[in-house]
């Protein structure tokens, strides 16, 4: 499959992984967005949160839970920080395999950088 996601899950492509588990793989964002920019996916290819199923209850808790313990380990649970699942192109998804951004480091301003008007 032609997913650099899947990819660096089987190891042909290389990446900073900060936690695994089961059924999760986290690692750095290539393009750190803030101090603390970690990606948080589900070892599964699922193309977008639309195509979650019912069976992946556990897979996304276990993303869920993978956050808490990533904010804690990088040191910015009390501070606060956000999580983030872009859908599609108006969500702007660049990379269609289910993941989570954690960014935190620092204030992170406005949730969108661009307002409607
Ligand atoms: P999204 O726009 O939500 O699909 O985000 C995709 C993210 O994947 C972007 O923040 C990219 O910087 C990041 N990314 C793309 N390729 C890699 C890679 N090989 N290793 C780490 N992060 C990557
Ligand atoms: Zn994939």
């Amino acid at each position: 499959m032609d997913c650099i996601f899947c990819k660096i899950i089987e190891g042909t492509i290389p990446s900073s992984k900060v936690y695994e588990s089961e059924h999760v793989l986290a690692f750095k964002d290539i393009q750190p967005a803030a101090p603390v920019h970690i990606l948080i996916i589900p070892k599964k290819h699922i193309p977008t949160m639309n195509e979650v199923a019912d069976e992946d209850d556990a897979v996304i808790a276990e993303l869920f839970s993978a956050a808490r313990h990533i904010a804690r380990e990088q040191g910015v649970a009390e501070a606060g920080y956000r999580l983030i699942n872009n859908v599609n192109s108006d969500g702007g998804q660049v990379v269609y395999h289910l993941h989570l951004h954690l960014l935190g480091g620092s204030k992170l301003g406005p949730l969108l950088a661009d307002k409607l008007s």
